[in-house]
């Protein structure tokens, strides 16, 4: 068969290009069916009938007939290979292939494929019916096999059991496409595996998220439930394969939200939680209003979420609390800070008649006010003066309108990031308790996928960063390690091409002049604008082949998913972000052992800038990634309408270039994806030989096995230190090893 042929070489490539005209005539001879590009660009399944010079007449599945250049036919798979569950199992592997594979899969409910060594998980926006015990078991004793997070779940589970390999899970898409859901359902699985039959660990984490949830996710325009926050779970396991506990490490959570809503978006779920759900008493205790009654609530016009009953998740909401064992006194704490923003966002300026600023002493000041437990005047003089200490004493200035109004904000978000913060880490302590720590375990990352809008500011310049640092561990792994480890090892090998995203990276991170570094020094000088800072990024990187000035205030960055134009708006006081030192002094002064504790926490932190505190966090991450064994899922959201059945090729084309599917397509299949030492292979093996093969050294057990049950040689590769075997191969010698055990 043809097949065979073409599919050994890179067969994305044109049928002309790469098979000669003999295989454009056996296409037509065997009615093969091709796709062929349409005017709008999509592509449409047909027959060749006839070809002239550069074009062809395609026969297509509508009856119509029409003319295409040669370059825009594609071979297309044969019937047997539709919707096939891993890519690499595709004989031509071309854009309107994968896209005809993915969509078949989807419409019939399958939202699971591999593509290589990626899962590709696509959100199907309704409720499925391949998640629960019975299919926890069924995956776990290995009847089904078909792609799905529990087969990657399970894999790691063996895997850190087994081999003693800490094990991590990465799951990465935009924002929307289904990242935090795959994340429980993993942990889900390893739950109800390591749990031991109980239900309790089950239940623990699934309360845990459901105050991560509470307080780190809100409604924006692309997911009603979107986390605001990264994080990574690790998940600790006993010798026996038991949960021992767990340690959830989390990154930059968005804290603008707190005072600040794009129209159409909430601020952070707990606030609607707290002001419906709440008792009467507790209402009466904290003062709190409706919803209506906040200005930092109701200035997006949105504060209801379809389907979402705020006030029902607020009493799940404190169940979850009373499960990590938070204290009742501590949750009152917790509410009443809460309590406090929403005041603090009501409490308004004026200027007399001296054009001096000064509170408006309302309701919002005295309840602000007895909430942090502090006077009213100490209130309206924190908001609206700056102390300055000049030797032994105290010089206070008046603010301007802008100043105390950011300074009222700032307080806030402190208060609101810190105490997320601390939640985190109670709900920490709260997984640790007495349950000693083997070293073994399998980490979960769920984070914000790779961000562009029409206008993108500082959050999508750290967030995109941070892709670029997740993508290079990706590169690393699948692309680079497995090349080094061929050449390392004898195998001989054609390179694969893939983008190194080393150079972006590089224009992030150098110093003294990278954008991080001149971020900071701009950030550090008095003078310093939006505009002076794209100047001197103009000056500096300018030549640098993943930067491009742009005009004003813009710059642009070549990203490995594509190039992004960044708005330097406020990029500077973003990256500051100050909490004056008289503030936090005042903070710290309250009679609220919380607000005693959060300023605490401030002072142990380095003052250091945002971005510079996010390059730690994430550096911190990805060093405990790097020691271990990535598992990669890749969420991709189908359709931006969120709902099930509507399968946009575009889009999803879109975010399958952004992650370089093909490629690692590709790569894999050119490779040999299953290795094993031959001291290893030989153990496991070896006994499945005559005896008087094993007085042998490993690397000829090795041989002999692969001989005596006929692996094809095109099908391995013994290489100096390891034996390389292709896709599939391992499975016969499992399946005997298992007939004899
Ligand atoms: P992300 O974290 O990538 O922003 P989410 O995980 O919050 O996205 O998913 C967004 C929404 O999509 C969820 O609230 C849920 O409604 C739906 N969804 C995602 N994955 C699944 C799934 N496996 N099954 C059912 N619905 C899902
Ligand atoms: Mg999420």
């Amino acid at each position: 068969s043809p097949y065979v042929e073409l599919s050994s070489s890179d067969s994305s490539g044109m049928i002309w290009e790469l098979e000669g005209d003999d295989s454009v005539s056996y296409f037509i001879k065997k009615k093969l069916r091709v796709w062929s590009r349409q005017p709008r660009g999509q592509w449409e399944l047909g027959t060749i009938q006839s070809t002239s010079g550069e074009e062809a007449s395609i026969s297509l599945s509508n009856g119509n007939v029409m003319k295409v250049v040669r370059s825009e036919i594609l071979p297309a798979n044969p019937d047997v290979l539709e919707g096939a569950d891993d890519l690499n199992k595709l004989c031509y592997l071309n854009e309107p292939s994968v896209l005809h594979n993915l969509k078949l899969r989807y419409s019939q409910g399958m939202i699971y494929s591999k593509a290589g060594p990626i899962l590709i998980a696509l959100n199907p926006f309704k409720d499925l019916q391949t998640y629960g015990n019975d299919s926890v078991s069924a995956y776990r004793q290995r009847i089904i096999d078909s792609p799905h997070v529990y087969a990657v779940a399970d894999t790691a589970y063996n895997k850190v059991i087994r081999d003693e390999v800490n094990q991590s899970i990465i799951i990465s898409g935009e924002s929307g496409s289904g990242k935090t859901e795959t994340a429980k359902i993993a942990l889900q699985y390893l739950a109800a595996l390591g749990g031991g039959g109980s239900c309790a660990i089950e239940n623990e984490f699934l309360q845990i998220n459901r105050i991560l949830e509470a307080f780190g996710n809100a409604k924006t325009s692309r997911n009603n439930n979107s986390s605001r926050f990264g994080k990574l779970i690790e998940v600790h396991f006993s010798s026996m394969g038991k949960i021992c506990g767990a340690k959830i490490q989390t990154l930059m959570l968005e804290k603008s939200r707190v005072v600040q809503l794009a129209n159409g978006e909430r601020s952070y779920h707990i606030f609607y939680q707290l002001c419906t759900g709440s008792s009467s008493g507790l209402k009466e205790r904290l003062n709190l209003r409706a919803v209506s009654e906040y200005k930092y609530l109701v200035q997006s016009d949105c504060t209801l979420i379809d389907g979402v009953n705020d006030a029902n998740n607020f009493h799940q909401l404190m169940k979850a609390l009373d499960t990590v064992q938070i204290c009742k006194e501590d949750q009152e704490m917790i509410f009443k800070m809460l309590a406090a923003i929403l005041w603090l966002g009501n409490i308004s300026f004026q200027v007399d008649s001296e054009n001096h600023i000064e509170v408006v002493d309302d309701e919002a000041v005295t309840s602000t006010a007895q909430l942090m437990g502090c006077s009213s005047q100490e209130l309206m003089t924190a908001l609206c003066t700056l102390k300055t200490q000049f030797d032994e004493d105290t010089i206070a200035k008046n603010l301007t309108l802008r100043q105390a109004t950011e300074r009222r904000d700032a307080i806030a978000k402190f208060i609101y990031a810190s105490l997320f913060d601390w939640l985190v880490e109670q709900v920490n302590k709260s997984l640790e308790v007495g349950k000693p720590h083997t070293g073994k375990s399998i980490s979960i990352l769920d984070i914000y996928g790779f961000q562009t809008f029409q206008k993108n500011s500082f959050e999508q310049f750290y967030i995109n960063y941070a892709n670029e640092r997740i993508q290079q561990h990706f590169n690393r792994h699948l692309f680079k390690l497995e090349q080094e480890d061929y050449e390392l090892d004898g195998v001989d090998w054609t390179k694969v091409d893939f983008e190194d995203n080393e150079g972006c990276l590089d224009l992030f991170e150098k110093k003294p002049h990278g954008l991080f570094s001149l971020l900071d020094e701009e950030s550090n000088l008095a003078k310093a604008s939006d505009l002076t800072f794209a100047n001197k990024l103009r000056h500096h990187l300018g030549a640098n082949p993943c930067f491009k000035g742009e005009r004003g205030r813009a710059f642009r960055v070549r990203h490995y998913a594509g190039e992004v134009l960044y708005d330097t708006n406020d990029f500077l006081e973003k990256n500051r972000d100050t909490l004056s030192s008289d503030s936090i002094q005042f903070l710290s002064s309250c009679n609220c052992e919380l607000l005693q504790l959060l300023s605490k926490m401030f002072n142990q932190s380095q003052k250091q800038s945002v971005a510079t505190k996010f390059k730690v966090q994430l550096f911190k991450l990805m060093q405990k990634l790097e020691s271990t064994t990535p598992h990669f899922i890749r969420c991709i959201k189908p359709n931006s309408k969120d709902l099930p059945g509507i399968f946009d090729e575009g889009l999803v084309l879109q975010q399958l270039r952004c992650c370089e599917v093909l490629e690692v397509v590709r790569l894999s299949r050119a490779g040999y994806p299953i290795r094993m030492g031959h001291q290893e292979f030989s153990r496991r093996y070896g006994f499945l030989l005559s005896e008087a093969n094993i007085s042998q050294d490993p690397l000829s057990i090795s041989v002999a096995v692969l001989q005596k049950f006929y692996i094809p040689y095109e099908m391995y590769h013994v290489g100096y230190t390891k034996l390389y075997l292709r896709a599939g191969q391992i499975d016969a010698l499992e399946n005997k090893r298992k007939q004899v055990l």
